[in-house]
C-alpha cells in the first residue's frame, strides 16, 4: 500500500460543532431505526423529542444492504444521498452478520462518511449506583483505519493477514480532535493510549502525532499510557483519566470497559464526527435476547440523540431531555431490566415525557 493510495484527510482544525450547517426553523435529520431492538428504541427518541417540541423533522431511511453495479452489497444510495443532505443523523444499531454475509454496515457508514472521530462519553449517573461515584471519561477513538482498515487476505490455506493501517493523516487528525473537544468542553487532560513498545512503527506513529498535537495545546495536560495500564488504573481509579485518544480496536474495547463503569451499555451515548457532519448511535448492539419485548432500555440511544442535539447548537433542547432522562433513573421508579428495574420501555419513556410536559 503506498501512502498516496490512503485516502488524504482534508486539512483543517477540528470541526466539533455542526452548527455552521443548520439554519433555524425545523432541521431535517437522517433516521437510521436499525435492527434488533434499534425500532423500539428510535420510537422511544422520536415520542420524547415530540413531547420537548425539538424543532427536528425525521427522514427515516432503510440501509439493508443492496447490490451495486460491482455485484457488491452496500449502503442504499438514498441512505447516502439523505446523510450527505441534511449531515447528520441517529442510528440504531445494526446487525453484522459473523465471519459471512455483508460486511459491518457501522464501518461502512462512518467509512462513506469519513467520521473520523468516535466520541463515547462515560459519566455516572447520580441515583445510579455503580462500583465508583465520579467516573467521567470520554474515549476519542479513531475511527476509519487500524485493525478495521478490512484489509484481509488469505495468504496459503490456514493463514491469513489481517492490517492493522495506521497513517501520519488520520492520527493527526483524530489528536486534533481530542486536543481540541478537551479544551471547549473545559476538560484538563489528554491521555494518549497505546502499545507503542510492541508495535512500534503504527502505534510509534500514532503516538507522534499525539506528541506533536500536544504542543500546540499548551494548556491542556498530555500523557502517554500502554494500553494494559489503562485497563488495570481504569477499574481501580476511572477518576484519574479524562479524555482518551486511541486507535480504533483499541477504542471499541476500552470503550465499553469505560461503559461496564456507569451502569452498562443500556446508558453509553456515541458520536461519529467527521468534517462534514456527524452520526450518532448508542454503544450497544442490536439485543437480539430482548428485541421486539417492550424491554429495552432507550437511554443509550436518547442520550446520542442529545448529543446530536448539542452537536447542532439546540442546547435547550439537549438539556431539557437530558434532564428528564437524568430524573427518571434518579428516581428509581421506572427502570428498565438492564438497571434492576421491571420497568417496559414504554413506561420508562412515557415518565421522561411527563417530566418534559
Ligand atoms: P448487544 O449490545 O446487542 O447485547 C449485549 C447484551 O446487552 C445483551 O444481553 C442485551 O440484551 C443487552 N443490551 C444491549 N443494549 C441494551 C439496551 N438498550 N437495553 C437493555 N439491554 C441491552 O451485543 P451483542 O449481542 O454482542 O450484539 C448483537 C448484534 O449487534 C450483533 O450483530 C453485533 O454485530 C451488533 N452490534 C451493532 C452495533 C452497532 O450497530 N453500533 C454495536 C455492537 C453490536
Amino acid at each position: 500500500l503506498r501512502r498516496k493510495d490512503v485516502k488524504k484527510s482534508e486539512k483543517s482544525s477540528a470541526n466539533l460543532s455542526g452548527s455552521r450547517f443548520y439554519s433555524s426553523g425545523v432541521r431535517k435529520c437522517t433516521l437510521i431505526p436499525g435492527d434488533g431492538i434499534g425500532p423500539e428504541i428510535s420510537a422511544a427518541v422520536q415520542k420524547i423529542f415530540a413531547a420537548a417540541k425539538v424543532p427536528v423533522e425525521w427522514e427515516s431511511v432503510d440501509v439493508t444492504p443492496v447490490r451495486g453495479p460491482d455485484g457488491k452489497f452496500g449502503i442504499p444510495q438514498a441512505a447516502i444521498d439523505s446523510v450527505n443532505k441534511n449531515k447528520v443523523g441517529l442510528k440504531g444499531p445494526l446487525m453484522t452478520p459473523v465471519g459471512k454475509g455483508h460486511r459491518s454496515l457501522n464501518l461502512a457508514l462512518r467509512k462513506e462518511f469519513n467520521l473520523y472521530a468516535n466520541v463515547r462519553p462515560c459519566k455516572s449517573l447520580e441515583g445510579y449506583k455503580t462500583l465508583y461515584d465520579h467516573v467521567d471519561v470520554v474515549t476519542i477513538r479513531e475511527n476509519t483505519e487500524g485493525e478495521y482498515s478490512g484489509i484481509e487476505h488469505e495468504i496459503v490455506d490456514g493463514v491469513v493477514q489481517s492490517i492493522k493501517l495506521i497513517t501520519e493523516d488520520a492520527s493527526r487528525r483524530v489528536a486534533e480532535f481530542a486536543f481540541q473537544f478537551t479544551k471547549e468542553n473545559n476538560r484538563q487532560k489528554v491521555t494518549a493510549v497505546h502499545k507503542a513498545n510492541i508495535m512500534r512503527m503504527s502505534d510509534g506513529l500514532f503516538l507522534r502525532c499525539c506528541r506533536d498535537t500536544a504542543e500546540k495545546f499548551p494548556d491542556v495536560k498530555f500523557e502517554e499510557k500502554y494500553l494494559d495500564t489503562v485497563c488495570l488504573n481504569m477499574v481501580q481509579d476511572p477518576t484519574q483519566y479524562d479524555v482518551l485518544v486511541m486507535p480504533n480496536l483499541y477504542g471499541d474495547i476500552l470503550s465499553d470497559m469505560c461503559a461496564g463503569l456507569v451502569g452498562g451499555l443500556g446508558l453509553t451515548p456515541s458520536g461519529n464526527i467527521g468534517l462534514n457532519g456527524a452520526l450518532f448511535e448508542s454503544v450497544h448492539g442490536t439485543a437480539p435476547d430482548i428485541a421486539g419485548q417492550d424491554k429495552a432500555n432507550p437511554t443509550a440511544l436518547l442520550l446520542s440523540a442529545v448529543m446530536m442535539l448539542k452537536y447542532m447548537g439546540l442546547t435547550e433542547h439537549a438539556k431539557k431531555i437530558e434532564n428528564a432522562c437524568y430524573d427518571t433513573i434518579k428516581e428509581g421508579k421506572y427502570l428498565t431490566g438492564d438497571l434492576g428495574g421491571k420497568a417496559k420501555c414504554s413506561e420508562f419513556t412515557n415518565e421522561i415525557c411527563s417530566k418534559i410536559a
